[in-house]
């Protein structure tokens, strides 16, 4: 059993309910954060883990820093690295997605070959690892996206945050193929969603959301299709994969497979007309004309506008042991809590 657990990104969205679970397991989690004086980023952990058996520590690393991780993974019996940027609206895709990605993956797995003590890692990669665009399905002859695939459409123009998600999964095999000391298991979650433990979080779950309440889509929502998962499941799949010592290899997070369209009729049907949804899709001739205005280019729209996808989840529940949360909950939950957050800063 491991006692003394690194987390990269354990500030973050799901980060935050990685370290809740590890303290209420009684663990010693040590938490990488960029800046110690941003103490905002990381009060919220601080107050779970008054409440838990467990013993919290802060370290200052940087994924850009090289050797800004040796120290805090020294002496860890595990790694959990999650760290990366989910970010869609950026102006240099190489300077904000992929150097951090890419250099962050390689400074993590050096410090964990130099810490002699550390047996696995537990990386966070994303389905965006396996596939780029929708069309990828049918282009590969695929009914549904396995763990055997890796996603071959995504560039640095096409998607750069999927090429991101992409290149650091495959520099961390590499790294991990070239010594036999530590074992890893790839958590590869699709949309995740559910309640933020933090409100300071930049994650594009939250954006997402936000968006749709905002009422963004409220004369017609593009016919988009996404996975979801609960990120209490992600964060729940983390730790069983880093006890778990069968768990190695890849295993696909993802609970169910909807349009914006099919997500925004579940939470009418919780809040009624409080916000403002669409309710109806915009036909795919029409995002042609229309699309920049939602950020997206005429390939993203023919790739992805329209064509449904599905993810086959059964490696996450045979060796894992995940039974996922109901959606409902998962939306419902999700937006009370982001309501909750709204109304905390208003007072
Ligand atoms: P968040 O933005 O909430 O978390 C990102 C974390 O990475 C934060 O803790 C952030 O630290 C840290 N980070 C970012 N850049 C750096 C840097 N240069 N140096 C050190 N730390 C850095 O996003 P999520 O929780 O949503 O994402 C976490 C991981 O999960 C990412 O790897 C993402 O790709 C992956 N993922 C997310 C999905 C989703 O739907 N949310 C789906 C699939 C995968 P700080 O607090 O300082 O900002």
């Amino acid at each position: 059993m491991h006692t003394t657990i690194l987390v990269t990104g354990g500030t973050g969205y799901i980060g935050s309910w990685v370290v809740k679970y590890l303290l209420e397991e009684g663990k010693t989690v040590r938490v990488a954060v960029r800046s110690l004086e941003n103490r905002k980023k990381y009060k919220h952990l601080q107050e779970i883990a008054e409440k838990s058996a467990g013993t919290l520590e802060f370290l200052e690393a940087d994924l850009l820093k090289e050797g800004s991780f040796d120290e805090a993974a020294k002496g860890c019996d595990a790694v959990i690295h999650m760290a990366s940027p989910f970010k869609l609206s950026i102006k240099n895709p190489e300077k904000e997605l992929i150097e951090p990605a890419l250099a962050g993956t390689a400074n993590v797995l050096s410090a964990v070959n130099k810490a002699e003590t550390v047996k696995k890692v537990v990386l966070t990669s994303s389905v965006a690892a396996i596939y780029g665009d929708a069309a990828d399905m049918k282009r590969k002859g695929l009914s549904e996206f396995t763990e055997q695939i890796f996603n071959d459409s995504s560039s640095i123009k096409n998607q750069p945050y999927s090429f991101s998600k992409v290149l650091a999964e495959k520099k961390a095999w590499e790294i991990h193929d070239a010594q036999n000391r530590w074992d890893m298991a790839v958590v590869n979650p699709s949309f995740v969603m559910g309640p933020p433990l933090t409100p300071h979080s930049e994650s594009e779950s939250i954006t997402f959301m936000r968006t749709i309440l905002s009422g963004a889509y409220s004369s017609g929502a593009p016919d988009l299709n996404f996975g979801f998962v609960d990120v209490r499941d992600v964060a729940r799949a983390h730790i069983a994969a880093l006890h778990n010592q069968e768990a190695q290899g890849r295993f696909i997070l993802s609970n169910t497979s909807l349009s914006i369209l099919e997500l925004t009729a579940l939470i009418r049907k919780h809040y009624g007309k409080r916000y403002k949804l669409p309710h109806r899709r915009i036909p795919k001739v029409l995002m042609y004309a229309i699309g920049w205005m939602f950020g997206l280019s005429l390939h993203f729209i023919k790739n992805n506008v329209g064509i449904p996808l599905d993810f086959n989840n059964s490696r996450s529940k045979q060796i894992l042991a995940i039974q996922y949360t109901p959606f409902e909950s998962t939306v419902v939950d999700m937006i009370d809590a982001l309501e909750k957050i709204t109304l905390s800063r208003k007072e």
